[in-house]
């Protein structure tokens, strides 16, 4: 662990991932991780190249989906990159089942920005609505677990959605959102244990006061049912679209769809929102922004200077924090004061619970397939 304050000289992460290492010239893994991914395949061929790539991978998922009503299941959350993915799937001839998981947080502009999205291209939209008394108790067991992870019950909800989906409607594809140019970093001790069903498991055992029931969810054995044996597989589109640029895709959604910006990444949900520009920087001292402007920074989309800039912006007045604070307890049916209690708790992580990847079984498993990674997300 570093022990004096560092901040990489070609991004803007630093020390406050304790797991941040520096080379000589002061940069830092992360970014040369994020070069090393955009300069590889898919990313680094050219335009037509891509394009005849995208063509192959559509004529294969339209081939499985002969005499189905979907050829693929496309998750959306409101977002950009989740919204651009449902256009260009439509687009590209494909016949998407869209998935939502509505977790009792979308913030107004998501649930519009949807349903505009859906109207226009004509798609199903399949929702998942979360039961809403255990899945607060479940987030309030990750609140009271004290670890970062607390976007990882929705995140795994999510994917579980996705899989249940494509099985019950035997579509062999998952269109994902994800991409290397604005998602190639991720900090493990920032978030961590998306796929990992046996980690939010011991923590709802733990601190919860409810049996999940109805929380849609993926056991490693379900993933690799679903994976090996029906053959879902999961693509991510998005790394094959040239010159792939966030503010085009914005300003581009907005013209064709209606569809409005958020004020911040993650902006889609309130309590991501919250989590992220409170919870996060307040209690563990970790910012993720330093995370999404840096791939920006390594994609060529944001200056460093800039984003250095963006990061000394204030996110809200003492006002705003208050209300945010207050709508979240109420939500929570906690009272402030016994918020003001779980944020004060020494803090933990993933590494602290069981899971799969402290399984020793698993990781015995681990190490003989090494070269299946169906945790990565
Ligand atoms: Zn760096």
């Amino acid at each position: 662990m570093s022990e004096k304050y560092q901040v990489c000289k070609r991004c803007i992460m630093d020390t406050t991932d304790p797991d941040i290492v520096f080379d000589e010239n002061g940069y830092c893994n992360h970014c040369t991780g994020a070069i090393a991914k955009l300069n590889s395949y898919p990313l680094n061929l050219h335009k037509g190249e891509k394009d005849r790539e995208l063509e192959k991978i559509v004529k294969k998922i339209q081939k499985t989906g002969i005499k189905k009503k979907y050829d693929c299941v496309v998750g959306v959350s409101g977002g950009a990159d989740s919204s651009y993915t449902l256009y260009l799937v439509k687009k590209l001839g494909l016949r998407p089942l869209a998935v939502h998981v509505d977790n009792g947080w979308n913030s107004e502009l998501s649930v519009i920005n949807i349903e505009k999205l859906i109207s226009k291209l004509e798609v199903d939209l399949h929702t998942f609505v979360l039961d809403w008394d255990e899945f607060k108790d479940l987030q309030l067991s990750f609140l009271k677990s004290s670890t970062p992870d607390l976007e990882i019950p929705t995140d795994h909800a999510l994917i579980a959605a996705l899989y249940y989906v494509a099985s019950k409607y035997n579509i062999k594809y998952i269109i994902s959102g994800h991409n290397l140019i604005t998602e190639s970093i991720a900090v493990p001790k920032w978030s961590h244990g998306h796929y990992d069903w046996r980690y939010i498991k011991n923590i709802q055992k733990k601190f919860g006061t409810k049996k999940l029931k109805k929380f849609p969810n993926l056991s490693l054995f379900k993933i690799l049912y679903e994976q090996v044996l029906r053959g879902i597989t999961m693509i991510r589109i998005l790394n094959y679209v040239s010159d792939y640029d966030k503010k085009e895709i914005v300003e581009f959604l907005g013209k064709e769809f209606g569809w409005k910006n958020y004020p911040t990444k993650h902006g889609e949900s309130v309590y991501t929102y919250f989590i992220q520009s409170y919870i996060l920087p307040k209690k563990f001292n970790y910012d993720k922004r330093k995370m999404h402007l840096s791939n920006l920074i390594c994609a060529g989309q944001i200056t460093r200077e800039d984003a250095l800039k963006k990061l000394q912006e204030n996110l809200f007045t003492d006002n705003e924090l208050k209300e945010m604070i207050n709508y979240v307890c109420d939500k929570l049916d906690i009272t402030t004061k016994e918020f003001d209690a779980l944020m004060i708790l020494p803090n933990k992580s993933y590494y602290d619970y069981p899971s799969y990847e402290t399984h020793i079984f698993l990781k015995v498993l681990r190490n003989i397939f090494k070269k299946w990674k169906p945790m990565q997300t």
